[in-house]
């Protein structure tokens, strides 16, 4: 899959800043379901190409994926258009490797970062779901022009006619953080295929996205439908969203949300007391290199830090926000050598085998689950028990037999506003003993917070060991 990017400004070789890639070395990045190399084909004053080349490896994903193994596979599962085609997998890419590029920023010329330059984008093979009408109807009203040819299905054989697929060329005076994110958004609308990452956080990241463009495109209901996969209920509260007349800034939402849920629970000190109780079931293990996935921001990756016990301290998560708030927290930045290196935090989602996440002795999952839409859960089971594998997994989520003790939680709302649900401690025994016997784990149960005769504690907890 590849895209490059030309400038035709003078010195085109700015380029190389705006984008902090260096003209003169080409870089590889691992992304996790493949890797990004970025080099420039072309370099002089007038006209500066970069290319972005995505590797995706298509049998790393299907084993990531959720479902049955080995013969039940359909072999469509392995050979895909997904290693050669434009899709969300270009997305993520594009947000990882020129992240910075792409939020407007640069250190060494921040003031050709704001300005409109002339730029050309060529997607080589992008796979248009609605033909050639609809991906004028998505690249014009943005300003670009446009040239597209189809691919026929196989030149051998004319007869079989066209191929979904179109190579492209856009050119416009744009900024080039506005080129970078329209492409962020448009490619996988047009490709509309499934993407292995639509949940809450796709709603926020659309519409911050999409901030200044979208709420006036033409075919805004279309992006979002598409963008978000269809999920009637996720784009309708996007669109909301967008037509709302005081918009609230996306992460401002989800902090109030981490709010209320706190404010509920902090009466009793329920925060404090889940972090003690899954620090004692790590220590109690013996690891010594331990994962915290979805760390938020870090207060279990603070506590770990503070017991010497522990050599290896690995926080994941798929916000890069709450990354940054972690690494606030354990002020990583002046934190002596010593100490920094016992600790790393990595952007990684639960949805994807991530090979970082192999051969540790424990995981801890605190407040995760609940999180994840239930048919995605599977994924997540597989990547932490099948693929990572560690010899110890704690797993933390609300009791809702508990909810009706909290005083301002309305009867059947959930403690937080992402959660996707809230189990009983009847259904989370269920989950966990599945999973044992799945992937060969002990699960036992303890419960975090004070006890209440009829309905358990406030949180609980699963320990799985094998
Ligand atoms: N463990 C932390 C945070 C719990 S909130 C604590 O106890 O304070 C849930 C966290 O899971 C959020 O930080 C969210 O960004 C993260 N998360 C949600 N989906 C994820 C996924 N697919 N992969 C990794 N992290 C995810």
């Amino acid at each position: 899959m590849l895209l490059t990017i030309t400038a035709s400004f003078s010195p085109a070789t700015d380029l190389g800043y705006l984008l902090h890639k260096n003209p003169s070395r080409a870089q590889s990045t691992d992304l996790g379901f493949g890797k990004a190399h970025v080099f420039y084909p072309e370099v002089n004053a007038e006209r500066c190409t970069v290319a972005l080349l995505l590797e995706v490896d298509p049998i790393g994903l299907v084993r990531g994926r959720n479902g049955p193994a080995g013969a039940d596979r359909k072999l469509e599962e392995y050979v895909n258009d997904r290693p050669y085609a434009a899709s969300s997998f270009l997305s993520v890419a594009i947000a990882r490797v020129f992240a910075s590029a792409m939020a407007g920023t640069s250190k060494e010329r921040p003031e050709l970062a704001a300005q409109e330059l002339p730029l050309e984008a060529h997607l080589a093979a992008l796979p248009c779901h609605g033909g050639e009408g609809l991906l004028r109807r998505l690249f014009e009203p943005l300003g670009y022009r446009l040239d597209a040819t189809q691919a026929p299905l196989d030149r051998s054989h004319p007869e079989w006619g066209m191929s979904p697929y179109f190579s492209v060329t856009l050119r416009a005076n744009r900024r080039l953080a506005d080129l970078l994110t329209h492409l962020y958004v448009l490619v996988p609308v047009l490709d509309d295929d499934k993407h292995y990452w639509v949940g809450d956080d796709e709603v926020e990241k659309l519409l911050r996205r999409g901030a200044g463009w979208l709420d006036s495109h033409p075919e805004r209901d279309l992006i979002v439908r598409r963008y978000l996969r269809h999920q009637t209920s996720l784009a309708r509260a996007a669109l909301e969203r967008l037509t709302a007349e005081e918009e609230p800034e996306a992460d401002t939402l989800e902090t109030e949300h981490a709010v209320e849920e706190q404010r509920l629970e902090s009466r009793i000190r329920l925060g404090e007391q889940r972090i003690d109780a899954v620090l004692a079931m790590l220590k109690q293990s013996g690891a010594q290199r331990v994962l915290d996935l979805g760390c938020g921001e870090g207060h279990l990756l603070a506590a770990l830090l503070k017991e010497k016990l522990f050599h290896e301290i690995v926080g994941m998560d798929i916000s890069h926000r709450s990354l940054e708030r972690a690494s606030d927290r354990l002020r990583l930045e002046r934190m002596p050598e010593r100490q920094r290196e016992r600790v790393r935090l990595i952007h990684g989602s639960l949805m994807y085998r991530d090979r970082r996440l192999e051969g540790y002795d424990a995981a801890a999952l605190v407040e995760v689950i609940e999180h994840l839409d239930p048919p995605r859960l599977r994924a997540m089971e597989r990547n932490v028990f099948e693929f990572a594998r560690p010899r110890t997994v704690v797993v933390t989520t609300p009791n809702s037999e508990y909810n009706v003790r909290f005083e301002g939680l309305p009867a059947g709302r959930l403690r937080h506003r992402d959660h996707r649900f809230e189990w009983t401690r009847a259904e989370f025994e269920r989950w966990a003993q599945d999973i044992g016997e799945r992937f060969g784990y002990e699960p036992r149960f303890l419960p975090v917070g004070n006890e209440d005769a009829a309905v358990g504690a406030p949180t609980q907890m699963a320990v799985f060991g094998r």
